[in-house]
């Protein structure tokens, strides 16, 4: 690694006037440090900014409203926390599902929504002799389009297909949550839904995520969590499903399925959703809805194979609701 500066921030404030200029955010470091080390950010960073040392934005709280998440929260206390596992399960059975005991142990929740991508031909490290300037990297040229892209969008990709690698987010999305950063201009509040673009989010620079506000679920509404990946531990969303779904009398009052790995963000399957509001809800309407939530998918060349295990898994979380006597 290069010489940089390594700032420790005592206040958010300090913190947003420390990352102007050639500087980056530094939290569990489980990402960050892998993108300086490997040369992958557009320019090598003389500040890392800690904010670890920012005291106050580690702790769960659970009020008339919700839930507040500060960003420096693990993804190791929000998988443990009772009240998270209780109400929240989704988010709990989320962060669990990530890295390994270590990495949860270091990893945050700021971080894991602003993570970068983990498409081969970006994290490809210059250092090994051949990187990628891909349009994410300001480049002329999507590689995986005409490379490898068995891990890449089915859906809304457009010049970039590297699909959403945050596991929380697709859980939080679920849950309606709304994400609170603090930049020079003052504290701004993103829905989750709105926070992810093709390029990465919707942060301007020197902005910070301070704290994640989930509001109470619908005490009818089951939630679940379902992630498709290769290994069993340590790996990716190869597809995943987070579901809020509320059935009164047998009939579902409401609906809220997301997709995961599939995009460049979460993406709310409306109309999967749609088709089981008011319903009675059986096996062969859950194929139905499983099916319109991959309508528009458009594959590239090798990873049609996430357009069925999509549908497998939205069929899955719908029918994980159906009452126990169907
Ligand atoms: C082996 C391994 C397996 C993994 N598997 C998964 C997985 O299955 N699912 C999954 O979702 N993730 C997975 N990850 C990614 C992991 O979850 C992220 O690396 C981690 O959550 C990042 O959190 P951090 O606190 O370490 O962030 P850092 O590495 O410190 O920062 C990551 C990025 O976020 C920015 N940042 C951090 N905090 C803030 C903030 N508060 N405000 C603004 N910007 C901020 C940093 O500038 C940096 O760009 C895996 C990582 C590893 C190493
Ligand atoms: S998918 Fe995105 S990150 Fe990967 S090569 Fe294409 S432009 Fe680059």
């Amino acid at each position: 690694m290069r010489p940089f500066e390594h700032f420790n921030a005592g206040t958010v404030g300090e913190a947003i006037l420390a990352a102007q200029g050639n500087s980056r955010i530094i939290a569990g470091g489980t990402d960050c440090l892998s993108m300086v080390k490997n040369r992958l950010l557009p320019a090598y960073p003389e500040v890392l900014v800690n904010i670890k040392t920012i005291p106050g934005l580690g702790n769960i709280q659970e009020d008339a409203e919700g839930l507040k998440i500060g960003a420096l929260t693990t993804l190791a206390n929000l998988e443990d926390s009772p009240t998270v596992k209780e109400k929240y399960g989704i988010l709990a059975d989320a962060a669990r599902s990530i890295g390994s005991p270590q990495v949860r142990n270091m990893a945050t929740i700021g971080g894991n929504l602003c993570q970068d991508v983990r498409c081969w031909y970006y994290r490809r490290s210059p250092l090994t002799g051949r990187g990628y300037f891909c349009y994410r990297k300001g480049g002329p040229v999507c590689f995986a389009v005409g490379g490898d892209n068995r891990y890449h969008a089915i859906l809304g990709g457009k010049l970039c297909f590297a699909v959403c690698p945050s596991d929380t987010a697709i859980a939080l999305t679920a849950l309606e949550a709304d994400i609170i950063v603090q930049g020079k201009a003052g504290d701004r509040k993103i829905p989750v839904k709105d926070f992810f673009v093709t390029m990465g989010n919707v942060l301007t620079p020197g902005e910070i995520v301070k704290e994640i506000r989930v509001p109470k679920p619908p005490k009818e509404g089951k939630q679940t969590f379902l992630k498709f990946r290769l290994r069993k531990a340590i790996d990716f969303a190869i597809v995943s499903v987070a579901s809020v779904i509320a059935i009164e009398g047998g009939v579902c009052q409401d609906a809220r399925i997301v997709l995961g790995a599939v995009a460049p963000m979460p993406i709310r399957a409306r109309n999967a959703e749609e088709a089981i509001m008011g319903k009675t809800i059986d096996t062969a309407m859950a194929e139905a809805a499983a099916m319109t939530a991959v309508a528009g998918a458009k594959p590239l060349t090798m990873n049609a194979y996430k357009i069925e295990i999509t549908k497998a898994l939205v069929k899955r979380a719908i029918l994980a609701h159906r009452k126990p006597a169907e």
